[in-house]
Protein backbone atom coordinates (compact mmCIF):
# COMPACT_ATOMS: atom_id res chain seq x y z
CA UNK A 1 0.00 0.00 0.00
CA UNK A 2 1.37 3.56 -1.25
CA UNK A 3 2.16 6.31 1.45
CA UNK A 4 -0.48 8.12 0.27
CA UNK A 5 -2.72 5.58 0.45
CA UNK A 6 -2.50 5.44 4.42
CA UNK A 7 -3.59 9.01 4.66
CA UNK A 8 -6.98 8.72 2.48
CA UNK A 9 -10.01 9.76 4.34
CA UNK A 10 -12.47 6.55 5.87
CA UNK A 11 -15.69 7.30 3.78
CA UNK A 12 -17.97 4.58 3.66
CA UNK A 13 -20.51 3.46 1.22
CA UNK A 14 -23.16 5.88 2.37
CA UNK A 15 -20.73 9.34 2.14
CA UNK A 16 -20.19 8.93 6.03
CA UNK A 17 -16.90 10.12 6.84
CA UNK A 18 -15.86 8.56 9.91
CA UNK A 19 -13.79 11.43 12.36
CA UNK A 20 -14.41 9.48 15.39
CA UNK A 21 -13.18 6.44 17.13
CA UNK A 22 -13.85 4.98 20.05
CA UNK A 23 -11.32 2.83 21.83
CA UNK A 24 -11.98 0.20 24.24
CA UNK A 25 -9.05 -0.64 26.39
CA UNK A 26 -10.38 -3.79 28.51
CA UNK A 27 -14.12 -5.18 28.52
CA UNK A 28 -13.69 -5.70 32.72
CA UNK A 29 -14.86 -3.22 35.22
CA UNK A 30 -15.29 -2.75 39.28
CA UNK A 31 -18.51 -2.16 38.88
CA UNK A 32 -21.70 -4.44 37.47
CA UNK A 33 -24.02 -2.36 36.06
CA UNK A 34 -27.52 -4.53 35.10
CA UNK A 35 -27.89 -2.86 31.67
CA UNK A 36 -24.15 -3.70 30.81
CA UNK A 37 -23.08 -6.33 31.74
CA UNK A 38 -24.16 -9.95 33.49
CA UNK A 39 -23.61 -10.53 37.39
CA UNK A 40 -21.08 -12.67 36.75
CA UNK A 41 -19.76 -11.75 33.82
CA UNK A 42 -17.15 -14.03 32.16
CA UNK A 43 -14.03 -10.95 30.87
CA UNK A 44 -11.95 -11.81 28.05
CA UNK A 45 -8.44 -13.52 28.94
CA UNK A 46 -5.51 -10.64 28.86
CA UNK A 47 -3.27 -12.58 26.37
CA UNK A 48 -5.99 -11.46 24.15
CA UNK A 49 -6.04 -7.88 24.45
CA UNK A 50 -3.88 -5.48 22.24
CA UNK A 51 -1.09 -4.04 23.95
CA UNK A 52 -0.69 -0.85 24.38
CA UNK A 53 1.87 -0.38 22.29
CA UNK A 54 -0.49 -2.10 19.42
CA UNK A 55 -3.45 0.24 20.94
CA UNK A 56 -1.50 3.31 19.93
CA UNK A 57 -0.40 2.11 16.60
CA UNK A 58 -4.76 1.18 15.42
CA UNK A 59 -5.40 4.73 16.85
CA UNK A 60 -2.24 6.56 15.33
CA UNK A 61 -3.63 4.55 11.92
CA UNK A 62 -6.59 5.81 12.78
CA UNK A 63 -5.80 9.63 12.90
CA UNK A 64 -3.46 9.37 9.86
CA UNK A 65 -6.75 8.42 8.02
CA UNK A 66 -8.71 11.34 9.40
CA UNK A 67 -10.38 10.48 12.67
CA UNK A 68 -9.92 13.59 14.79
CA UNK A 69 -11.47 12.37 17.91
CA UNK A 70 -10.74 9.32 20.01
CA UNK A 71 -12.99 8.20 23.25
CA UNK A 72 -11.06 5.81 25.46
CA UNK A 73 -13.74 3.41 27.14
CA UNK A 74 -14.18 0.13 28.39
CA UNK A 75 -15.40 -2.02 30.16
CA UNK A 76 -14.33 0.76 32.58
CA UNK A 77 -10.96 1.87 31.18
CA UNK A 78 -9.49 3.34 33.83
CA UNK A 79 -8.84 -0.31 35.25
CA UNK A 80 -6.63 -1.11 32.70
CA UNK A 81 -2.88 -0.89 34.16
CA UNK A 82 -0.67 1.91 32.21
CA UNK A 83 -3.33 3.01 30.44
CA UNK A 84 -3.06 6.44 31.19
CA UNK A 85 0.42 5.82 29.42
CA UNK A 86 -1.06 5.58 26.21
CA UNK A 87 -3.58 8.38 27.03
CA UNK A 88 -0.53 10.55 27.57
CA UNK A 89 1.52 9.24 24.13
CA UNK A 90 -1.99 9.76 22.17
CA UNK A 91 -2.62 13.08 23.51
CA UNK A 92 0.76 14.13 21.58
CA UNK A 93 -1.32 13.91 18.64
CA UNK A 94 -3.79 16.91 20.02
CA UNK A 95 -3.05 19.99 18.14
CA UNK A 96 -0.83 18.59 15.04
CA UNK A 97 -1.79 19.48 11.75
CA UNK A 98 -4.19 17.32 10.85
CA UNK A 99 -3.90 15.55 14.17
CA UNK A 100 -6.24 15.20 16.91
CA UNK A 101 -8.79 17.53 17.99
CA UNK A 102 -9.97 15.74 21.03
CA UNK A 103 -8.96 13.20 23.53
CA UNK A 104 -11.59 11.99 26.02
CA UNK A 105 -12.96 9.13 28.09
CA UNK A 106 -15.94 7.52 29.11
CA UNK A 107 -15.65 6.36 33.19
CA UNK A 108 -17.46 5.60 36.02
CA UNK A 109 -15.60 7.87 37.82
CA UNK A 110 -14.08 5.69 40.77
CA UNK A 111 -10.43 5.85 39.55
CA UNK A 112 -10.24 9.66 38.62
CA UNK A 113 -9.13 10.82 42.67
CA UNK A 114 -5.62 8.39 41.27
CA UNK A 115 -5.83 9.84 37.45
CA UNK A 116 -7.88 12.96 37.30
CA UNK A 117 -4.25 15.25 37.40
CA UNK A 118 -2.29 13.33 34.70
CA UNK A 119 -4.90 13.16 32.21
CA UNK A 120 -5.76 16.75 32.60
CA UNK A 121 -1.88 17.17 32.22
CA UNK A 122 -2.31 14.71 28.88
CA UNK A 123 -4.47 17.48 26.91
CA UNK A 124 -7.79 15.86 28.11
CA UNK A 125 -10.53 18.66 28.65
CA UNK A 126 -13.99 16.99 28.93
CA UNK A 127 -14.91 13.54 29.73
CA UNK A 128 -17.92 11.71 30.18
CA UNK A 129 -19.00 10.11 33.82
CA UNK A 130 -22.13 7.81 33.96
CA UNK A 131 -24.31 7.94 37.01
CA UNK A 132 -27.80 6.70 36.84
CA UNK A 133 -29.33 7.68 40.59
CA UNK A 134 -28.54 9.90 43.48
CA UNK A 135 -29.44 7.59 45.77
CA UNK A 136 -26.94 5.37 47.46
CA UNK A 137 -29.10 2.14 48.06
CA UNK A 138 -30.18 2.06 44.81
CA UNK A 139 -26.56 2.70 43.33
CA UNK A 140 -25.10 -0.50 45.40
CA UNK A 141 -28.51 -2.09 43.32
CA UNK A 142 -28.09 -1.18 39.77
CA UNK A 143 -24.01 -0.92 40.08
CA UNK A 144 -24.38 -4.90 41.88
CA UNK A 145 -22.31 -3.61 44.69
CA UNK A 146 -20.51 -0.07 44.18
CA UNK A 147 -20.39 2.97 46.01
CA UNK A 148 -21.60 6.75 45.24
CA UNK A 149 -19.46 8.13 47.56
CA UNK A 150 -16.46 6.61 44.91
CA UNK A 151 -18.00 7.99 42.14
CA UNK A 152 -18.68 11.46 43.86
CA UNK A 153 -14.98 11.74 44.98
CA UNK A 154 -13.84 10.84 41.00
CA UNK A 155 -16.20 14.13 39.83
CA UNK A 156 -14.86 16.51 42.70
CA UNK A 157 -11.51 15.12 41.21
CA UNK A 158 -12.07 15.66 37.95
CA UNK A 159 -13.53 19.18 38.75
CA UNK A 160 -10.27 20.09 41.06
CA UNK A 161 -8.04 18.58 37.66
CA UNK A 162 -9.80 20.78 35.66
CA UNK A 163 -11.65 18.64 33.45
CA UNK A 164 -15.30 19.69 32.68
CA UNK A 165 -17.92 16.82 33.21
CA UNK A 166 -20.58 15.36 31.37
CA UNK A 167 -23.10 13.02 32.89
CA UNK A 168 -24.31 10.14 31.28
CA UNK A 169 -27.53 8.20 32.74
CA UNK A 170 -29.09 5.67 31.61
CA UNK A 171 -32.96 5.67 31.39
CA UNK A 172 -34.20 2.76 33.04
CA UNK A 173 -38.34 1.99 33.79
CA UNK A 174 -38.92 1.56 37.67
CA UNK A 175 -35.58 2.01 38.14
CA UNK A 176 -34.32 5.79 38.34
CA UNK A 177 -37.31 6.86 36.41
CA UNK A 178 -38.98 9.28 39.31
CA UNK A 179 -35.10 10.48 40.33
CA UNK A 180 -34.52 11.74 36.96
CA UNK A 181 -35.75 15.69 37.20
CA UNK A 182 -33.34 15.96 40.42
CA UNK A 183 -30.54 14.30 38.43
CA UNK A 184 -30.41 17.02 36.31
CA UNK A 185 -31.12 19.77 38.74
CA UNK A 186 -28.32 18.39 40.71
CA UNK A 187 -25.96 17.96 38.25
CA UNK A 188 -27.30 21.22 36.21
CA UNK A 189 -26.24 23.14 39.92
CA UNK A 190 -22.74 21.08 40.08
CA UNK A 191 -21.78 22.63 36.74
CA UNK A 192 -22.34 19.24 35.06
CA UNK A 193 -24.30 18.92 31.20
CA UNK A 194 -26.43 15.94 31.29
CA UNK A 195 -27.31 13.12 28.57
CA UNK A 196 -29.85 10.77 28.97
CA UNK A 197 -29.64 7.40 27.32
CA UNK A 198 -32.20 4.85 26.05
CA UNK A 199 -31.52 1.41 27.18
CA UNK A 200 -30.05 -0.44 23.92
CA UNK A 201 -30.55 -4.25 23.72
CA UNK A 202 -27.14 -5.23 23.74
CA UNK A 203 -25.56 -8.07 25.26
CA UNK A 204 -26.98 -10.84 27.31
CA UNK A 205 -27.67 -9.27 30.72
CA UNK A 206 -29.78 -11.91 32.37
CA UNK A 207 -33.18 -9.99 32.09
CA UNK A 208 -35.94 -9.51 29.76
CA UNK A 209 -34.98 -5.37 28.05
CA UNK A 210 -38.35 -4.94 27.93
CA UNK A 211 -38.16 -4.60 31.92
CA UNK A 212 -35.84 -1.96 31.40
CA UNK A 213 -36.57 0.42 28.74
CA UNK A 214 -38.19 3.43 29.39
CA UNK A 215 -38.72 5.64 26.19
CA UNK A 216 -37.44 8.94 26.35
CA UNK A 217 -40.23 10.69 24.75
CA UNK A 218 -42.12 9.68 27.89
CA UNK A 219 -39.21 11.25 29.67
CA UNK A 220 -39.37 14.30 27.93
CA UNK A 221 -42.96 14.42 28.72
CA UNK A 222 -42.63 14.21 32.03
CA UNK A 223 -39.92 16.91 32.09
CA UNK A 224 -41.82 19.72 30.46
CA UNK A 225 -44.43 19.59 32.70
CA UNK A 226 -42.40 21.75 34.75
CA UNK A 227 -39.31 22.87 32.52
CA UNK A 228 -38.72 24.77 29.46
CA UNK A 229 -36.27 22.78 27.24
CA UNK A 230 -35.02 24.83 23.89
CA UNK A 231 -33.51 22.90 21.21
CA UNK A 232 -30.38 23.83 20.45
CA UNK A 233 -28.45 23.57 17.01
CA UNK A 234 -25.14 22.36 18.05
CA UNK A 235 -24.30 18.72 17.63
CA UNK A 236 -21.15 17.09 18.37
CA UNK A 237 -21.38 14.64 14.99
CA UNK A 238 -23.19 12.18 17.87
CA UNK A 239 -26.39 10.76 18.30
CA UNK A 240 -27.39 13.35 21.34
CA UNK A 241 -29.42 15.64 20.56
CA UNK A 242 -29.28 18.90 22.96
CA UNK A 243 -31.60 21.24 25.23
CA UNK A 244 -31.01 24.36 26.96
CA UNK A 245 -33.17 23.70 30.34
CA UNK A 246 -34.23 27.16 30.74
CA UNK A 247 -35.06 26.78 34.80
CA UNK A 248 -31.53 25.33 35.39
CA UNK A 249 -29.67 26.81 32.52
CA UNK A 250 -27.80 24.10 32.11
CA UNK A 251 -27.69 21.64 29.09
CA UNK A 252 -29.34 18.24 28.50
CA UNK A 253 -28.49 15.32 25.59
CA UNK A 254 -31.24 13.03 24.89
CA UNK A 255 -29.86 9.43 22.95
CA UNK A 256 -32.68 8.14 21.87
CA UNK A 257 -31.46 5.09 19.89
CA UNK A 258 -34.69 3.34 19.93
CA UNK A 259 -37.58 5.79 19.65
CA UNK A 260 -35.38 8.43 17.59
CA UNK A 261 -33.04 6.46 14.66
CA UNK A 262 -30.03 8.61 14.72
CA UNK A 263 -27.80 6.64 12.00
CA UNK A 264 -28.07 9.05 9.16
CA UNK A 265 -25.07 11.03 10.30
CA UNK A 266 -23.29 8.36 11.89
CA UNK A 267 -19.43 9.63 12.27
CA UNK A 268 -17.92 6.42 14.45
CA UNK A 269 -16.62 3.35 14.33
CA UNK A 270 -15.68 0.93 17.77
CA UNK A 271 -12.09 -0.80 18.27
CA UNK A 272 -12.51 -3.57 21.15
CA UNK A 273 -9.57 -4.37 23.87
CA UNK A 274 -9.18 -7.78 21.43
CA UNK A 275 -8.86 -5.58 17.80
CA UNK A 276 -12.32 -6.35 16.47
CA UNK A 277 -13.47 -3.08 14.74
CA UNK A 278 -17.27 -2.51 14.83
CA UNK A 279 -18.23 -0.02 12.36
CA UNK A 280 -22.43 -0.31 14.20
CA UNK A 281 -22.67 -0.64 17.74
CA UNK A 282 -26.18 -2.45 16.88
CA UNK A 283 -24.98 -5.08 14.55
CA UNK A 284 -23.15 -8.07 14.50
CA UNK A 285 -20.20 -7.42 12.14
CA UNK A 286 -16.67 -6.79 12.63
CA UNK A 287 -12.91 -6.60 11.03
CA UNK A 288 -10.17 -8.09 12.71
CA UNK A 289 -7.66 -5.51 13.02
CA UNK A 290 -5.10 -7.44 15.50
CA UNK A 291 -4.55 -10.33 12.90
CA UNK A 292 -4.26 -7.75 10.32
CA UNK A 293 -1.89 -5.97 11.64
CA UNK A 294 0.05 -9.04 13.41
CA UNK A 295 0.18 -10.79 10.18
CA UNK A 296 0.58 -7.97 7.47
CA UNK A 297 2.08 -5.08 9.52
CA UNK A 298 0.40 -1.20 8.75
CA UNK A 299 -0.32 -1.92 5.72
CA UNK A 300 -2.16 -4.83 6.61
CA UNK A 301 -3.78 -2.90 9.07
CA UNK A 302 -4.74 0.48 6.72
CA UNK A 303 -6.40 -2.33 4.16
CA UNK A 304 -8.25 -3.81 7.22
CA UNK A 305 -9.50 -0.34 8.06
CA UNK A 306 -10.83 -0.11 4.42
CA UNK A 307 -12.97 -3.40 4.52
CA UNK A 308 -14.34 -2.17 7.78
CA UNK A 309 -15.45 1.20 6.54
CA UNK A 310 -16.97 0.24 3.27
CA UNK A 311 -18.96 -2.71 5.23
CA UNK A 312 -20.22 0.14 7.50
CA UNK A 313 -24.44 -0.75 7.85
CA UNK A 314 -26.33 1.64 7.00
CA UNK A 315 -27.99 1.81 10.37
CA UNK A 316 -28.78 -0.88 13.50
CA UNK A 317 -32.37 -2.40 14.51
CA UNK A 318 -32.28 -2.52 17.77
CA UNK A 319 -35.30 -4.35 18.87
CA UNK A 320 -36.90 -4.14 22.72
CA UNK A 321 -40.01 -5.91 22.53
CA UNK A 322 -40.85 -8.41 25.14
CA UNK A 323 -39.09 -11.27 24.58
CA UNK A 324 -36.97 -10.12 21.83
CA UNK A 325 -33.40 -11.78 22.25
CA UNK A 326 -30.66 -9.24 22.23
CA UNK A 327 -30.11 -7.42 18.84
CA UNK A 328 -26.61 -8.01 19.49
CA UNK A 329 -24.62 -10.75 21.66
CA UNK A 330 -21.73 -8.62 22.64
CA UNK A 331 -22.20 -7.12 26.11
CA UNK A 332 -21.64 -2.77 25.39
CA UNK A 333 -18.46 -3.29 28.26
CA UNK A 334 -16.59 -5.60 25.23
CA UNK A 335 -17.96 -3.29 22.50
CA UNK A 336 -16.72 -0.03 24.49
CA UNK A 337 -19.52 1.91 25.03
N1 LIG B 1 -17.29 2.06 32.43
C1 LIG B 1 -17.41 3.30 31.77
C2 LIG B 1 -18.71 3.99 32.13
O1 LIG B 1 -19.58 3.34 32.68
O2 LIG B 1 -18.80 5.17 31.86
C3 LIG B 1 -17.27 3.23 30.26
C4 LIG B 1 -17.88 2.06 29.55
S1 LIG B 1 -19.66 1.96 29.63
C5 LIG B 1 -19.96 0.50 28.72
C6 LIG B 1 -20.08 3.31 28.54
C7 LIG B 1 -21.50 3.79 28.59
O3 LIG B 1 -22.35 2.78 28.10
C8 LIG B 1 -22.00 4.16 29.98
O4 LIG B 1 -22.48 5.48 29.95
C9 LIG B 1 -23.15 3.21 30.19
O5 LIG B 1 -24.16 3.81 30.93
C10 LIG B 1 -23.57 2.88 28.78
N2 LIG B 1 -24.27 1.61 28.63
C11 LIG B 1 -23.86 0.37 29.00
N3 LIG B 1 -24.77 -0.56 28.63
C12 LIG B 1 -25.78 0.10 28.02
C13 LIG B 1 -27.02 -0.30 27.43
N4 LIG B 1 -27.40 -1.57 27.39
N5 LIG B 1 -27.82 0.66 26.90
C14 LIG B 1 -27.45 1.96 26.93
N6 LIG B 1 -26.29 2.41 27.47
C15 LIG B 1 -25.47 1.49 28.03
FE1 LIG C 1 -18.79 -0.98 34.18
FE2 LIG C 1 -19.43 1.11 32.69
FE3 LIG C 1 -20.60 -1.27 32.23
FE4 LIG C 1 -21.17 0.05 34.45
S1 LIG C 1 -21.59 0.73 32.36
S2 LIG C 1 -20.64 -2.13 34.29
S3 LIG C 1 -19.29 1.07 34.92
S4 LIG C 1 -18.47 -0.79 31.95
Amino acid sequence: MSPAATRQPLIDSFGRQIRYLRLSVTDRCDLRCVYCMKAQPDFLPKSELLSLEELEQVAGAFVDRGVSKIRITGGEPLVRRDVVTLIERLGGRLGETDGLDELTLTTNATQLPRFADRLASAGMRRINVSLDTLDPDRFRRLTRGGQLGDTLAGLTAASRAGLKVKLNAVAMKGENEDELPDLIAWAHDQGHDVTLIEVMPIGDVGLDRAIQFLPLTAVRERLEQDWTLTPLAETTGGPARYHRVEETGGKLGLITPLTGNFCAGCNRVRLTCTGQLHACLGQEGSVDLRSALRERGLAGLHAALDQAVAEKPEAHDFDVRPGAAPSVTRSMATTGG
